[in-house]
């Protein structure tokens, strides 16, 4: 039987040097890191991820500024509000929560984000400078699947990594973090052939395509380390893209949801606001 790897736990370490940062910093009556989480409309997962935001920057000492719109505001509204806090000084990182209801253009107003507050790297600039290997700053849910698989001292140098899903918030650049430490990538998507194949050959396997339960013990291998990004609501609980109890007993170590890669995100977005703050001091 494989052994999981506990999010939590690795969580833990970090929150602790943010709240030895942030206390430090109060000590010496220095600004604190704040963060600014946009809410347009009424997506529940957003109203979830929001909530959880709040309370982990808030458990941290860091400050928390919740701006909701409602779903019939127009894109100029949230751009409005996104420029009000570019000018605040007070604020080192915005979030946008996404997807946006339909009737808003995404791209249009990501743009607007100033990329010195962009701590969840979705702007052009901050994509641009991860992909040409200098990120200003992580992206949080593909930053907290390499921090797990380091947390495991496994040497990532020339592993077959197989990244299943391609979007541009988690797959394309969990993918290209997996590159930047030199491993041997490959990106699966919905048109990809023998897939179970593919992925039967990693050494590690990354799931995300948000599909509950979709990869069974026949995707991995017995020495496969598996991490599972998923978060579908299936039958009234959060699920991972991956069948827990088929493939923990196959393969070598497996991510759990919830307790996984979702447990330690909150935590880098909160790192990348302190590291904002020490970046725009200067
Ligand atoms: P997305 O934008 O819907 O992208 C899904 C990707 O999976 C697409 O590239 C799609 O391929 C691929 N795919 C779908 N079905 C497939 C299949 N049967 N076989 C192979 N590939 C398939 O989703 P996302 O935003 O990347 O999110 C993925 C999952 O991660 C969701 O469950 C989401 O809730 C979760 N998530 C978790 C966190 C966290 O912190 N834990 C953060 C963000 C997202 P095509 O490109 O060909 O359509």
């Amino acid at each position: 039987m494989g052994k999981i790897i506990n999010g939590k736990e690795v969580a833990l370490k970090v929150k602790e040097d943010i709240k030895n940062f942030i206390s430090n910093r109060k000590e010496k009556d220095l600004k604190i890191p704040k963060i600014a989480s946009i809410l347009v409309g009424n997506d529940g997962g957003s109203i979830y991820y929001m909530a959880s935001q709040e309370k982990v920057a808030v458990s941290l000492g860091a400050g928390f500024l919740k701006v909701t719109l409602p779903e019939t505001s127009k894109n100029e509204d949230v751009i409005s509000e996104i420029h009000k806090l570019n000018e605040d000084k007070d604020v080192q990182g915005i979030i946008l929560q996404l997807p946006l209801p339909s009737n808003f253009d995404e791209k249009k107003i990501i743009k607007e984000i100033s990329p010195s507050k962009d701590i969840d790297c979705l702007t052009f600039e901050s994509q641009g400078k991860l992909y040409m290997g200098e990120p200003k700053f992580l992206p949080c849910t593909p930053n907290s699947v390499v921090t797990l698989i380091k947390s495991l001292n496994v040497d990532i140098v020339g592993k077959n990594v197989v990244v299943l899903g391609r979007s541009n918030i988690v797959g394309k650049p969990v993918a290209q973090l997996l590159l930047n430490e030199n491993a041997t990538v490959t990106i699966c998507h919905s048109k990809t052939k023998n897939l179970r194949e593919v992925c039967r050959v990693a050494d590690i396997l990354v799931v995300a395509i948000g599909r509950p339960k979709f990869i069974d013990e026949t995707y991995v291998n017995e020495d496969a380390i598996v991490i599972d990004v998923g978060t579908s609501s299936f039958e009234g609980k959060i699920t991972g893209d991956v069948d827990f109890d088929k493939v923990i007993d196959k393969c070598k170590l497996l991510t759990p949801v919830p307790g996984g890669v979702g447990a330690l995100t909150t935590t880098l977005l909160i790192k990348n606001a302190c590291e904002a703050l020490e970046q725009n001091e200067y």
